[in-house]
């Protein structure tokens, strides 16, 4: 065989594997699912099982998303984890499904039948006060800035500004910065997100650790891990070779192996997997 055009020095060929719409892999999907006895299926809350809205407060959840998530909360071979980076309080208010894990803070909080969280994500508590002061400060700051909204969840800090004019943007992204640079020093770690900014302590406890952590509770059981944003991308990557990873919308920078178009799609999907 020849060395080809570029005489042997030809970079390695990189082996890209696309992001695959769940529908076009269906058939084998379905296979993999119904093969497995036991699965733990973890799904984010806000733009994966409900559409995201102008404000936190004004996301519904559809009755046929909660419908399905009932019945695979009742199915003996499902074990159902929802997830989110809303308070345990709030992501609860969504829901009076029984016999489901709920996790809150992007999994600094955890409520579930003999489940309890590691020493290590309990040192959250103990940066409590500095989410706190964050908060006041950026609150003191984005004071005359219709638009942005600031959530202090105890743990962890949000700063949405979805509704934010465009004449504000760039102060915005300036105070932003300001404010990494000036208390870079504390131990949070900013995340951007989708129209907002995620500020949370700085340990090693995330949605991915949470993940593994169920993972290993739930052993032997096939994880299925669904959601739409940056902060899902820990669950994907911690994951990766062991689960059925979904994001919401396509994004060939995701870790995840799979696809949804919408949370219409992902509602599809769960009644779907309720006749499997
Ligand atoms: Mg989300």
């Amino acid at each position: 065989m020849g060395l080809g055009s570029c005489g042997g020095a030809c970079p390695r060929p990189v082996s890209i594997v696309a992001v695959r719409y769940v529908w076009d892999f269906w058939p084998e999907l379905r296979l993999r699912i119904r093969s497995t006895k036991n699965k733990l299926l973890i799904v984010d809350f806000d733009g994966t099982l409900a559409k995201i809205a102008r404000t936190p407060q004004e996301v519904v959840l559809e009755k046929e998303a909660k419908e399905a998530l009932t019945r695979l909360s009742q199915s003996p071979q499902y074990k159902l984890a929802v997830v989110s980076g809303r308070s345990l309080e709030n992501l609860m208010s969504f829901f009076q499904i029984k016999n489901v894990i709920y996790a809150g803070n992007h999994g600094l909080e955890l409520l579930g039948k003999n489940l309890s969280l590691p020493l290590k994500a309990k040192k959250a508590k103990k940066l409590e006060a500095l989410v706190w002061l964050l908060g006041e400060k950026c609150r003191e700051d984005f004071a005359g800035v219709p638009g942005v909204l600031i959530e202090d969840k105890n743990y962890t800090l949000s700063l949405h500004y979805r509704n934010i004019s465009r004449e504000h943007t760039l102060f915005f992204k300036q105070e932003v910065g300001r404010f990494r640079k000036q208390y870079a020093q504390w131990p949070l770690i900013w995340k951007k997100g989708k129209k907002v900014w995620e500020v949370r302590p700085k340990i090693k406890w995330d949605k991915g650790e949470l993940a593994l952590y169920l993972t290993k509770k739930f052993r032997g059981a096939l994880p299925i891990v669904i959601g739409d944003d940056v902060t899902d991308e820990d669950m994907f990557k911690s994951l990766k070779h062991s689960a059925i990873t979904i994001r919401v919308g396509h994004s060939n920078k995701s870790s995840a192996d799979y696809y949804l178009k919408s949370s219409r799609d992902v509602r599809t999907f769960l009644g779907e997997s309720c006749r499997l």
